[in-house]
């Protein structure tokens, strides 16, 4: 699915450009022109205090503009709601963060981390439990009155279905380069509006996930959030990433990315700027 979701991202930029209209246009036509993104981090470290640095690098993405933060978590349900209280102090009322548990707790330490988290208020928390672990979503979600979200692991449009089907996800998160590009993405958006359950691109991390994801929240129709601002927001990594960096980093001040004016995906990359990363090459 990811090399079927890499050619038809490649072939809706194709179409696009030939077209001269960005993908967005493509797919239906320009609902924003900003999109509101969130920084992805930061992340768990090895050693004694795994959650020490959070809360200056939280003060440092906010410096940059991010209104929304989604730190990592998972190291003990305990620990856990700790560091989300201290989160929550630090950032106010003004700005929100999620919780991404990355597949890392078994249903019951999920169920306790979640409920412990309630009272400092994530707009959500991410995969507490691996995607084949239907029960486990539907007994976090049944422990908390926070929302649940996951789905970046999932490929196929019947197991969105599934997790759907559990009534566990109060959003739904595919990734282009999984789901089978835009194609299968604009699936599971119907799949899950049939329920529903907003959905919003899942994104980690090249310039052209990046941007594919821009293209395509730019496009979908807003919904309220609850949060600084409207559904759907863009998934931004924030760990240094220099494939990302190669297109600019187009967060502005405002925690929002404006969609390029360019066709396609509206960026140009060439091989020549991937030099600097190439171990190997050969030709075909
Ligand atoms: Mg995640």
């Amino acid at each position: 699915m990811m090399a079927i979701s890499a050619l038809d991202l490649a072939l809706h930029d194709l179409a696009a450009r030939a077209l001269g209209v960005s993908i967005a246009q493509l797919l239906g036509g320009v609902v924003r022109h900003e999109v509101p993104c969130y920084a992805s981090g930061p992340f768990i470290r090895e050693g004694a205090e795994p959650y020490g640095a959070y809360l200056q690098e939280i003060e440092t993405l906010l410096a940059r503009g991010f209104k929304a933060i989604k730190p990592r978590a998972g190291v003990t349900p305990r620990a856990d709601a700790e560091m989300a209280l201290a989160v929550r102090e630090l950032i106010g009322s003004d700005a929100d963060f999620m919780i991404d548990i990355n597949q890392g707790y078994t249903p019951s330490a999920a169920r306790l981390a979640a409920k412990l988290m309630e009272p400092a208020r994530p707009l959500w928390i991410e995969e507490p439990v691996p995607p084949e672990s239907l029960a486990g979503y539907q007994a976090t979600a049944g422990a908390t009155a926070c929302s649940i979200s996951g789905g970046e692991a999932i490929g196929s449009l019947a197991g969105f279905d599934a997790l759907l089907r559990t009534g566990a996800v109060a959003i739904l998160q595919p990734d282009l380069g999984v789901c089978g590009g835009y194609t299968g993405y604009r699936k599971v958006a119907a799949l899950a509006e049939a329920r529903d359950v907003p959905v919003m691109p899942h994104m980690f991390g090249t310039a052209i996930n990046f941007y594919a994801s821009l293209q395509m929240a730019a496009a979908q129709p807003v919904r309220k959030s609850g949060a600084w601002a409207d559904y759907p927001f863009v998934e931004y990594d924030v760990t240094g990433n220099p494939l990302i960096d190669l297109c600019g980093v187009p967060v502005g001040a405002n925690g929002m990315a404006a969609l390029p004016d360019g066709p396609g995906l509206g960026v140009e990359l060439l091989p020549k700027q991937l030099e600097p990363w190439v171990v190997e090459n050969w030709e075909v």
